[in-house]
């Protein structure tokens, strides 16, 4: 199936005091209708601008440029207001902090009248109330709370009320930004299921950003795995889980098993000051298998025979040319610490 959404070396860029900062670098991905693709990396990694740049939700003085081809458009020419359509009845975004995001004052079934009369104009009260029940019992919330407020609920159940307003106007596109990060593992657990349903049903796409490489092993069909503003490796989810290519996604997955809930704080050393990426592959001055070559030059991307796509200068041990040699021939380094 083609892809709900295709983004082409998409850049994201900030000012800042020591000089734009390109928190997205040139990214490529495609995401294909009930699919969820799960997007990790360390905290700065540039997963939630990615996530808010592809649905043009970046703040003033962000610019953007590459391609996000969606339904016939590319997302980064549309002004603001051609945008705003599109958000709620084709692109959804749920965020973390679900507080943050519902009115205090407005009753839940205040929040589906909006969210549906900004989109649906014509429908009646009867027909929204029975949407958004339907949304809200998907998400475990009982009709007898249609008419209670935000603080009423634990922050599970906002969180949830908070997906089932993303989810009422069934959007093709949905970003959820670590949708359950603030919330206990068993809570986590049912958000995860719920939208593992919510996709089976409508066939919609997802991108779930996450530090949980537990969420994106049990809920995403593919993974990328980003690194200063760069997708380093993707492919299959079960593959990257299986065989991880990239150094980087290697250490990432011993640093998960070693620590698993409390974050990604161990591989050591720390991401590089996206104002000053270092040279070559901005991996090296952390990699344990850096050599000359990584610090002079961008690494390739290679295309492997299971559909990973991994960028690294490493040999691939089946990418070897006719006669055997090994398509690159780097000299070793050791590592500065
Ligand atoms: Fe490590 Fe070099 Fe691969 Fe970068 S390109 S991840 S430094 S081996
Ligand atoms: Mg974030």
């Amino acid at each position: 199936t083609a892809p709900v959404l295709a983004a082409r070396d998409l850049r994201v860029w900030y000012g800042s005091e020591r000089g734009p900062v390109a928190a997205v670098d040139g990214v490529t991905f495609d995401v294909r209708p009930g699919e969820t693709l799960g997007l990790v990396g360390e905290s700065g990694c540039g997963k939630s601008t990615l996530g808010r740049g592809v649905l043009g939700l970046l703040p003033p003085g962000a610019a953007v440029d590459g391609e996000v081809r969606f339904a016939g458009k590319n997302l980064v020419d549309l002004s603001a207001r051609q945008l705003q359509q599109l958000r709620g009845p084709e692109l959804g975004l749920i965020f973390q902090e679900p507080m943050t995001r519902l009115n205090p004052l407005m009753r839940v079934s205040e929040h589906f009248e909006e969210a549906l009369r900004t989109h649906n104009g014509d429908l009646t009260k009867d027909e929204i109330r029975t949407r958004a029940l339907d949304a809200l019992r998907g998400m475990g919330i009982p009709a007898s709370r249609y008419e209670s407020f935000p603080h009423e609920f634990s922050g599970g159940m906002r969180q949830r009320i908070m997906i089932a307003l993303a989810l009422v106007l069934r959007p093709a596109f949905v970003v959820a930004d670590e949708p359950t990060t603030a919330l206990d593992v068993l809570v986590e657990a049912q958000i995860i299921q719920i939208l593992a349903d919510l996709r089976r049903n409508f066939d919609t796409a997802l991108v779930l950003i996450t530090h949980n490489l537990g969420i994106v092993a049990e809920a995403c069909d593919r993974v990328a795995v980003m690194y200063a503003g760069h997708i380093v490796e993707q492919g299959d989810a079960r593959e990257v889980f299986a065989n991880p290519q990239h150094p980087y996604t290697q250490a990432l997955m011993r640093s998960t098993i070693s620590l698993s809930t409390t974050g990604l704080h161990y591989i050591p050393g720390s991401p590089p000051d996206l104002a000053h990426p270092p040279a070559g592959c901005r991996f090296h001055p952390r990699c344990p298998k850096a050599m000359k070559v990584c610090a002079q030059e961008a690494p390739p991307e290679v295309l492997l025979p299971n559909g990973t796509r991994n960028t690294c200068w490493l040999p691939v041990p089946d990418m070897t040319t006719a006669d055997g040699r090994r398509p690159l021939e780097v000299e070793e380094i050791s590592v500065a610490d």
